[in-house]
């Protein structure tokens, strides 16, 4: 290779496992961008779509990774399903209750239309911004929660747990009720110009449910949300969340286009697992290493993962988990700067 590429063609081509100019690197920054603009973490962000787009492209210029993520994880689809929320002063939403605590409740809960839910009409607003000011060359993601997180929002995590032995057919009929919101989401995000969607499921990692639950009451819905994001024309990126090895297996069947790994992956194990068969990405410690560390330790610990990685593609590096919304820049930039040196195979 001897051509630089776009930011666009090298992460379209990892994707494949083609030939890349150098390895491409998400910074993961979500909330954490309306620090940049000098903005809180609150409603009024997430119903403000020039704010989102202005704190997400203030947040590009300085970093200059490969993708521009907009998303309303941590605020998108819950109100819309029914859960009361509480803003605190700058922070993510909390859950006021669980707003289902009956089969009845499942039966209720309608389809929300994602054009009539007030965060992604602005999410929506945001990604034309974007889209507009850097036309096709950076990628633009977004995403949500998975299935069990949301479920968990709706039910309680804890209850949610109960229920999966005590009333399993409850929790399909949530599950089908999610899968089919995420799917209606997507096909709008993706309408508007979103290409990569991202999909976080921390309650159904192995540190919460046994690879046989997993197998039984997530991994459907979550082929079949992966399915309907890739009709809907956008690649699918998993990230399972936490000690992932007990259903590493189980992975490839999501059909997932990227799996997005935590530091308890081994970015050269999982590249030697799904060669040539999907794109792997992740792994950079965002506790110890990036929140915690310095600058020349995230180098490090960066330029560490990328010479033991046996293929020269297929792999995107990203922190291996959401960043924390007090995340010093200067480490997330040390991360890509590394990616730069490390990971450049330009002759
Ligand atoms: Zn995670």
């Amino acid at each position: 290779m001897t051509q630089q590429m776009t930011s666009r063609e090298r992460v379209l081509a990892a994707i494949q496992w083609e030939e890349i100019d150098q390895l491409p690197v998400f910074s993961k920054i979500r909330g954490a961008m309306a620090k940049v603009i000098s903005r809180k973490i609150n409603r009024s962000f997430y119903t403000d779509g020039e704010a989102m787009a202005d704190a997400a492209l203030a947040t590009w210029e300085k970093l200059q990774d490969d993708t521009i993520h907009l998303g309303g994880g941590n605020v998108i689809p819950f109100e819309a399903l029914g859960a009361e929320t509480i803003w605190p002063d700058n922070d993510y939403p909390m859950f006021k209750k669980p707003s289902i605590t009956s089969g009845e409740d499942v039966d209720k809960l309608q389809i929300p239309d994602p054009a009539q839910d007030p965060y992604m009409v602005e999410l929506i607003r945001a990604i034309r911004i974007v889209r507009r000011k850097l036309g096709k060359e950076v990628i633009i993601s977004s995403g949500f929660h998975g299935v069990f997180n949301v479920a968990g929002r709706l039910l309680g995590t804890e209850n949610l747990m109960l229920l999966i032995s005590r009333d399993p057919k409850l929790v399909h009929k949530l599950c089908r009720k999610i899968t089919d919101t995420l799917i209606k989401y997507a096909e709008l995000l993706v309408a508007e110009g979103a290409e990569i969607l991202e999909v976080g499921d921390a309650t159904s990692s192995p540190a919460c449910i046994s690879p046989k639950t997993y197998r039984e009451m997530v991994l459907p819905y979550m082929t079949e949300t992966f399915r309907g994001f890739k009709k809907a024309g956008a690649y699918a990126m998993y990230h399972p969340c936490g000690g992932e090895y007990p259903i590493i297996d189980l992975l490839s069947s999501t059909e997932a286009d990227i799996l997005d790994f935590s530091e308890l992956v081994d970015l050269d194990v999982a590249q030697k697992i799904f060669v040539r068969r999907i794109a792997v990405s992740g792994t950079v410690n965002p506790s110890q290493v990036l929140f915690l560390g310095t600058p020349e330790e995230v180098d490090q610990h960066v330029k560490n993962i990328i010479q033991k990685l046996p293929f020269k593609t297929g792999t995107i590096i990203a922190p291996g988990c959401g960043l924390s919304l007090n995340i010093p820049l200067a480490n997330v930039k040390a991360m890509i700067d590394a990616v730069r040196k490390y990971g450049n195979y330009l002759n």
